[in-house]
């Protein structure tokens, strides 16, 4: 049986879905139509019986009604598999007419240029590569630079046009929304022989389509941005340019495109241009959108101060926003967003599974820190403004969350009443390096171990709205010493001492303390903690060592941390008569995601890795049943606070189970506590899986077995 949806997007999902540059829902008349082509109407459009002639019938009106919504005039309209079919077969048709133009031994196309914008898609320069290489061109593949708008240079275009074989420039684009200048392309390229492609993907039910008179040669389109199924897509072929079949076979598409046509795919694409072209209610207009933009605008300002927008909204469909929240990776936001219930991306999709730099950011030449904050939060012309409403309330509770986690920049937030306790060690990190806060919340007092230039702003928010004291900036080595200067400043009037040695450690409230061996140790008091300094052979080095005294000792089972900088484990060695089995020693930077180390462990690293350790992936479907077998298990989420306060939608646990929030940025806190208790049983969970298989493995390899972690996470619930 098909799943019961309305006939727009979004309907009774707790999920908001903002990300239709992506994918979209199939609109319920797309998927009738589909199953109409699957049940009753399921000939084959090549056959000559009545069955065949049905599904000819269907095949050519969803042709005609595609000619129309683009406005083919007596250009050719031919369904693919998808847009990037559509692109290969307009590359491969436009170089093949380079080469067919060249006698084999004389003029060569070599040296000639093949341009695509810097902004494009990858599927065109890739494709352009390919067909290059392949048909063995020796073409030379520019990308035309754009402007800090996103806009095409046309002075370049111009000047390379004569010796052009191929420009391709997209209609609008799919990270920004900007809508290129196709008037001023066509302009610049006038005269010239070249051909052009213009992948129109994301203009498709956004922008007006009138092909025939564009001078565009091909244009490519995908169903399943616009409400069809993935799998379907289109080409428009101008009446007289090139043209090469991709795939042939049995002469469908009129001989154009082989192969039995995707009849479902192609019904469903025809009953949303059929609904496109019939202004059919359930698309807003452009009115609609543009208030719908306007509104998630002003609640994106509202909940995060500072926001930047990344395209300017006079060019843009009002479908894509793009923005950056200063301070705010691109990783944070899409994590929050999607603890709120709203899914966005950070950039093109085949990229977000991993968060990867905006190479269009990139090219539009903007500041780093906004291009590694970017997110973007994109409608269709089906969503609701209903579903911007109740999205701009999610928006405004997750600004909420951050606030209280003091995560903040800009706006009215440098004070706030932080509602998430400021408690134990906390890592922050930037790239692989690590910075650390330990705080003593009775007391109220901080201090800040090997803080890193790009954490400084965070930092120094963190303590000022946490209203803490400062007792000191320490650095581990020389290398973190500039931004300990730098943010000694910023916080000068936080910190408890001004005068400190070149690593920071101050020179008044210093009390000595005797280690297990009876070593004496500077210490500063944290609360009920000290803070103890190790100093190096080399003086532009130290350890420090975190735990809990009497006054007068600090045995080697009260020492919970030992900061290691990015010392090497042999220098680590000497350590051992101090520490215990389970004092954690952290190091300034943390490749390989594994929070912390041990004496014991590292005594073990030269011995042969014990393999196995596949059993602590706990596949979603056992879950139940694992809560069954493990009653006392603790469930704990690893996601940040701001994320965990949102609720673990979606996960069915049964009342019994509480789940428990130890977030990454605090695991060696609540590590130190789970290594003294190895029967604990600990399931973690987050929202993909990805952060809660490093917490199960860093506990794994630290000798306690008791731990899993619940695959696919959240998502898969
Ligand atoms: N071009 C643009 C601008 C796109 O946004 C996409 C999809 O992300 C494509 C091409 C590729 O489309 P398809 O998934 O149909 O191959």
């Amino acid at each position: 049986m098909l799943p019961t949806t309305s006939s727009r997007t979004g309907s009774d999902s707790p999920d908001i879905y903002l990300d239709s540059n992506a994918t979209t829902q199939v609109l319920e008349l797309a998927l009738l139509a589909a199953q109409q082509a699957m049940q009753a109407n399921f000939g084959n459009p090549s056959s000559t019986h009545s069955t065949g002639l049905r599904a000819r019938a269907l095949l050519d009106s969803a042709h005609k009604v595609a000619q129309q919504v683009l406005g083919a005039g007596q250009g050719r309209v031919m369904f693919t598999s998808g847009a990037t079919e559509a692109i290969q077969t307009a590359i491969l048709s436009a170089l093949s007419s380079a080469v067919d133009a060249t006698t084999p031994d004389s003029a060569s196309t070599a040296g000639k240029f093949l341009l695509y914008g810097a902004t494009e898609h990858k599927a065109v320069p890739e494709a352009l590569k390919h067909w290059n290489k392949v048909l063995g061109l020796q073409c030379e593949i520019h990308a035309i630079p754009v402007d800090q708008h996103g806009m095409h240079d046309l002075a370049f275009l111009a000047s390379h046009a004569a010796n052009t074989l191929l420009v391709c420039t997209m209609a609008v684009n799919n990270e920004t929304g900007v809508i290129s200048d196709l008037a001023g392309i066509r302009a610049a390229i006038a005269g010239s022989g070249a051909l052009w492609l213009v992948d129109s993907v994301q203009a498709l039910g956004k922008r007006p389509l009138d092909l025939a008179t564009s001078g565009i040669d091909y244009a490519p389109f995908s169903g399943h941005k616009l409400y069809a199924p993935k799998g379907i897509g289109m080409l428009y072929v101008r009446q007289g340019a090139p043209f090469t079949p991709l795939l042939v076979g049995g002469g469908q598409e009129t001989g154009q495109r082989g192969g039995t046509e995707n009849l479902p795919g192609i019904a469903a694409l025809g009953a949303v241009l059929t609904a496109l072209h019939q202004q059919d209610p359930v698309f807003q207009s452009h009115a609609v959108q543009a208030a719908m933009r306007q509104r998630l605008a002003e609640s994106l300002q509202q909940a995060f101060p500072g926001v930047v927008f990344n395209a300017a909204f006079d060019n843009a469909v009002a479908t894509t926003l793009n923005f950056s929240v200063p301070g705010l990776s691109s990783k944070e936001m899409l994590d929050l967003f999607d603890a709120s219930g709203i899914r966005v991306s950070s950039g093109s999709a085949c990229n977000s599974n991993k968060v990867v730099r905006s190479f269009v950011l990139d090219a539009m030449g903007l500041e780093n820190w906004r291009v590694t904050s970017a997110i973007r939060m994109s409608f269709g012309p089906a969503t609701r403004p209903d579903e911007i409403e109740q999205a701009c309330e999610r928006i405004l509770r997750a600004g909420s969350a951050l606030r209280n986690a003091c995560l903040l920049f800009g706006g009215d937030s440098a004070r706030h009443e932080a509602q998430t306790p400021a408690k134990g060690l906390i890592r922050l990190m930037h790239e692989t390096a690590c910075s650390w806060i330990y705080c003593d919340q009775k007391e109220q007092v901080c201090v800040i171990i090997d803080p890193l230039p790009e954490l400084m702003e965070r930092i120094a928010r963190w303590v000022a709205c946490r209203d803490l004291q400062v007792v000191a900036i320490i650095a581990t080595d020389a290398h973190h010493v500039a931004c300990r200067h730098a943010l000694q400043e910023k916080l000068r009037e936080r910190m408890a001492c001004q005068q400190t040695d070149n690593l920071g450690w101050p020179n008044q409230d210093v009390s000595v303390l005797q280690l297990q061996d009876g070593t004496p140790v500077a210490a500063l008091a944290l609360g009920a903690s000290y803070l103890m300094k190790l100093p190096l052979p080399d003086a532009s080095e130290a350890f420090y060592l975190l735990g809990h005294s009497d006054g007068q000792r600090c045995l080697a089972a009260d020492v919970r941390f030992a900061f290691i900088g990015d010392t090497l484990p042999e220098q680590h060695s000497h350590l051992a008569r101090w520490l215990s089995p389970h004092t954690l020693l952290l190091s300034a930077h943390d490749q390989w995601q594994q929070f912390a180390s041990t004496i014991e462990r590292e005594s073990q690293l030269a011995a042969p890795v014990v393999p196995g350790n596949d059993d602590l992936n706990l596949p979603c479907s056992q879950l139940q049943a694992f809560l069954q077998a493990h009653p006392k298990a603790t469930l704990i989420d690893v996601r940040e606070g701001y994320e965990h306060g949102m609720g673990l939608a979606g996960l069915d646990l049964g009342h019994e189970v509480r789940a428990f929030n130890a977030p990454l940025s605090r695991l060696p806190e609540f590590i130190a506590d789970w290594l003294q208790n190895p029967e604990q049983e600990l399931l973690f969970v987050c929202r993909s899986g990805a952060r809660s298989g490093l917490a199960a493995s860093c506990l794994r390899r630290l000798g306690h077995q008791q731990a899993w972690h619940l695959v696919g996470g959240l998502a898969l619930q």
